[in-house]
C-alpha cells in the first residue's frame, strides 16, 4: 500500500534515491517482510491513464523468469503510480562498463551477461502470454543481481509512458537513440526484431564499452567500417575493443560474437536472427570454452 511504501523509503527521502529515469525517481526500500526493493515512483502525469496502467501492470506482474527483474507489486493510490521491483544490488551494465559501480566484467562474464539477458528477452518474445516486446533494450535496463546474474528490467513499460515526458525521438516511436531500430523508426511497425536490433547494439557495447553514440558517431557504423577493412582475425577492430578486456583476457569466441552482433543490427528485420537464435549462438560460444 501507499503507507507501506512511504514507510519503507522513509517518506521518499532523498538519500534513498538510487536513480532517475524516464518515469521519475527510483528509490531503495525495505518492505515489512524484510525484502529489499527498488521502487519506481512516476512523476505526476508521466504515466498513461489509470485503467490502462493497471491492466498492463497486472499482466507484467505475472511474468517470471530468472533473467527478468521481477515486479513485486504496484501501488496506485493517492494520485501516485509506483512500481515495486526486486532490488538489483550490483547496478546496471552501463555502470559496470563505465567503472561507476566497481563491478569488473571480464570477457567471459560479459558473454554470460549477453546470454542471460538474451534468454530473458527470448522468453518475453516467445513464451510470455501474450508475447511482450520490450521496446527499450539498453545497457541501463540490464542489471546485475547479487550473483552477477544479468536481468532485464522495464519490459513492457515504455508503452505506458506518455509522450510528453520522454526524450524519445517522435511521438509514435519509443526507444532510446543509438539503440533504436532504423526500420521501426521509418515504418513505425513494431516487431520483436526491433528488440533484436537494440540487443545487437548492446552486445557491441559489451565488447567495446563505448556508448552507442559517442561523439555523434554511431558505434554500429564504426564497427561495420572497421570490419570491412579487416582481416580474418578482426585485427583492425582491436583498437575499438574495451582495453580492460583486450589486454587481460583471452577473447574466446570473439569472431562468433561479432558475427551474431552484426547480424542483429542488420538494416532489414528479416536479416536479423530471432532472440532464440541469439541465445543458441551465445550458448555455442560458451560451450566451446570447455
Ligand atoms: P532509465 O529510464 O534510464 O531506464 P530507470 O528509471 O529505469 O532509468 O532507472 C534509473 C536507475 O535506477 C537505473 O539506472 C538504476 O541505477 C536504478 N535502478 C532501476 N531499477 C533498479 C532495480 N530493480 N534495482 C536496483 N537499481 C535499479
Amino acid at each position: 500500500s501507499y503507507d507501506e511504501l512511504q514507510t519503507c523509503t522513509n517518506n521518499f527521502a532523498e538519500r534513498n534515491v538510487i536513480g532517475s529515469g524516464g518515469y521519475g525517481q527510483v528509490y531503495r526500500g525495505m518492505l515489512s517482510d524484510g525484502q529489499v526493493v527498488a521502487i519506481k515512483r512516476a512523476q505526476q502525469g508521466s504515466m498513461q491513464g489509470a485503467l490502462e496502467f493497471k491492466t498492463e501492470i497486472e499482466l507484467l506482474s505475472r511474468v517470471h523468469h530468472k533473467n527478468l527483474v521481477g515486479l513485486v507489486g504496484f501501488c496506485f493510490e493517492q494520485g501516485e503510480q509506483m512500481l515495486v521491483y526486486e532490488f538489483m544490488p550490483n547496478g546496471t551494465i552501463r555502470d559496470s562498463l563505465s567503472g561507476k559501480s566497481g563491478i569488473y566484467l571480464d570477457w567471459k562474464r560479459r558473454l554470460h551477461v549477453a546470454l542471460g539477458s538474451a534468454r530473458g528477452l527470448a522468453y518475453l518474445h516467445e513464451l510470455a502470454n501474450p508475447p511482450i516486446i520490450h521496446r527499450d533494450v539498453k545497457s541501463t535496463n540490464i542489471l546485475l543481481d547479487e550473483n552477477l546474474t544479468a536481468k532485464v528490467a522495464d519490459f513492457g513499460l515504455s508503452k505506458l509512458v506518455s509522450d510528453a515526458l520522454t526524450c524519445h525521438v517522435s511521438t509514435q516511436v519509443k526507444g532510446t537513440m543509438g539503440y533504436l531500430d532504423p526500420e521501426y523508426y521509418q515504418t513505425q511497425q513494431l516487431t520483436a526484431k526491433s528488440d533484436v536490433y537494440s540487443f545487437g547494439v548492446f552486445m557491441l557495447e559489451l565488447l567495446t564499452a563505448k556508448r552507442p553514440i559517442e561523439k555523434r558517431k554511431f558505434i554500429v557504423r564504426q564497427v561495420r567500417m572497421m570490419m570491412n577493412k579487416d582481416d580474418e582475425e578482426h585485427y583492425g577492430l582491436r583498437d575499438m575493443i574495451d582495453s580492460s578486456i583486450r589486454d587481460t583476457t583471452n577473447l574466446i569466441g570473439l569472431g562468433q560474437f561479432l558475427e551474431i552482433s552484426m547480424q542483429s543490427v542488420e538494416d532489414l528485420p528479416e536479416d536479423r536472427p530471432t532472440m532464440s537464435e541469439v541465445v543458441k549462438a551465445l550458448e555455442t560460444i560458451l560451450q566451446n570454452d570447455g
